[in-house]
C-alpha cells in the first residue's frame, strides 16, 4: 500500500501517522550504520524533548542539538559591554532571557540591575523604540541578540528611522554559515542536518546551497510539530539509504527556496555580514550582522567604543561549550540539575528559553540513551506515551 508524505503533512499530531512514520524510520534504519543528525534550532529541540522523540528512535539514529539558541551563543564580551553601559547610567534594554545570561565575570544584566545598573526588559525591539520615544531625555541602548528571525525588525526600524536617543549593540547572527561550519567539522562528524524552520522562512533554502555543495550531506528544512520532525528524520534516512544527499523541504507550508526577499533586502542594506564569534562554538565566517558605516549613528559599538571580542568565559567544570556544539547531552555536565538549574542558571544554555539544558531541565530529562553511556535512562514525557503508543 502506498504511503503518501503529503497526506501525512496534513495531520501534524496524528498518532496513527506518527506510529506509521516511526515504523518506516525503524525499518529503514535497520540497513544503516549509526546516523548522526543535528538540528540548529531551539524550537526543534523543544519539540523533540517535549514529545520524547529521541527515546522512540532506533539506537543507531542519534539526534543532537546544535547552536540554535541565540542567547547561548551571544558573546560574553557583548554582555560585559551592556553591563558597563548600564552601570554608567545608560538605560540598557534587552529580552528577558538575555538579561539573565552571564558575561565573562559571571555577572548578568539582571545581577547588574540589583547593583543599581539601569536595565529594562522588553518583549520586542518595537517596545524599545516606543520606550525611547516616550522618554526623549533618556539615553537607551538595546542589546539585540537573535538570528535572521529577529534581525529583520531591527533593520526595518533602522531604515524607517530610530529615535535619536536609542542605539543598538547588534549581536545578531546569521545561521547558514554556522551550519556550513558544523557540517565540515570532523570532531562533530554529523551526517545530516534538520535545518531551522523559522530562520529559513527569511533566508530561504538557497542560502544553504553553497554549504550543501561543499559537504553534500542531507539537509531537510523542517517544521515544529512532532510529525514534522519525524518526517524530516525519515527523509534524511531515505536520502542516506539511497546515497542521494539533497536539500529537501519538509516545511513547505512556510519555507521557500527564495525566502523573504524584502527582509533579506533590508538586512543587506543595514548590516555587513562579517566574521563573528558564536559563544562556545567558533568564529563563524560571514555570520555577524554588524551595522554598515552609514548607520554608525545607531551603532552602540562605535558610539561608546565597545569591543566585539571573543572568549568562552564559562565557569570551571561547566561544559556549556560542548552542549552548545552538540558534543554532549546536558546530563553529562557535572553541574546539570545540581548547582545549575533553571532557578539558578550558571551557563547560558540553562538561561535561554531555547537552550538545550533549560529545555531538558524543564522536561525533567536526566538522560535518554546517552551516547557516552554515562547517563541514566530518563523518563519519557507522558504526552509522548499518549501520542505514540495510543
Ligand atoms: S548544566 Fe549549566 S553549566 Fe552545565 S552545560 Fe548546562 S548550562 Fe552549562
Amino acid at each position: 500500500m502506498g504511503w503518501d508524505l503529503r497526506q501525512a503533512l496534513r495531520h501534524y499530531r496524528n498518532p496513527r501517522l506518527a506510529r506509521k512514520i516511526l515504523e518506516k524510520i525503524r525499518e529503514i534504519a535497520k540497513d544503516l550504520e549509526v546516523v548522526k543528525i543535528m538540528h540548529v534550532c531551539g524550537t526543534h529541540e523543544w519539540t523533540i524533548t517535549h514529545w520524547g522523540i529521541r527515546a522512540l528512535l532506533p539506537e543507531n539514529v542519534v539526534v543532537r542539538a546544535g547552536p540554535g539558541c541565540p542567547v547561548c551563543i551571544t558573546p560574553a564580551s557583548d554582555i560585559d559591554s551592556a553591563i558597563k553601559l548600564a552601570l554608567d547610567g545608560v538605560n540598557v534594554l534587552t529580552y528577558g532571557d538575555m538579561s539573565r545570561a552571564k558575561g565573562s565575570r559571571m555577572v548578568s544584566l539582571e545581577d547588574c540591575r540589583a547593583q543599581g545598573g539601569r536595565v529594562g526588559v522588553v518583549y520586542s525591539f518595537m517596545d524599545a523604540v516606543k520606550l525611547a520615544r516616550s522618554n526623549p531625555s533618556q539615553e537607551y541602548v538595546f542589546l539585540g541578540a537573535g538570528f535572521e528571525t529577529t534581525a529583520p525588525i531591527v533593520a526595518y526600524a533602522v531604515l524607517k528611522g530610530l529615535p535619536e536617543n536609542l542605539k543598538i549593540i547588534s549581536s545578531h547572527r546569521y545561521v547558514p554559515p554556522a551550519v556550513g561550519l558544523l557540517a565540515e567539522s570532523e570532531d562533530l562528524a554529523i551526517d545530516a542536518f534538520i535545518n531551522p524552520g523559522h530562520a529559513s522562512t527569511i533566508s530561504g533554502m538557497k542560502a544553504y546551497k553553497p554549504y550543501f555543495d561543499r559537504v553534500r550531506k542531507p539537509m531537510v528544512f523542517a517544521g515544529f510539530e512532532p510529525l514534522d520532525i519525524l518526517l524530516a528524520i525519515y527523509m534524511i534516512l531515505k536520502q542516506i539509504k539511497d546515497r542521494n544527499p539533497k536539500m529537501e523541504n519538509e516545511y513547505r507550508r512556510a519555507v521557500t527556496w527564495d525566502g523573504n526577499l524584502d527582509a533579506q533586502k533590508n538586512l543587506r542594506e543595514v548590516f555587513d555580514f562579517d566574521d563573528g564569534y558564536w559563544r562556545g562554538v567558533a568564529i563563524v565566517p560571514d555570520s555577524a550582522m554588524n551595522f554598515k558605516e552609514k548607520f554608525s549613528k545607531v551603532d552602540a559599538r562605535k558610539i561608546y567604543g565597545l569591543a566585539s571580542g571573543k572568549g568562552d568565559h564559562f565557569p570551571s567544570n561547566a561544559r556549556c561549550a560542548e552542549v552548545i556544539k552538540g558534543l554532549i547531552d546536558p546530563p553529562e555536565c557535572p553541574l546539570y540539575m545540581k548547582s545549575c538549574t533553571p532557578a539558578t542558571p550558571i551557563g547560558p544554555t540553562m538561561v535561554g528559553v531555547e537552550g538545550t539544558c533549560r529545555i531538558w531541565a524543564q522536561h525533567k530529562v536526566v538522560g535518554i540513551k546517552c551516547r557516552s553511556g554515562v547517563c541514566e535512562i530518563g523518563s519519557q514525557p507522558p504526552r509522548a506515551k499518549r501520542m505514540f503508543e495510543g
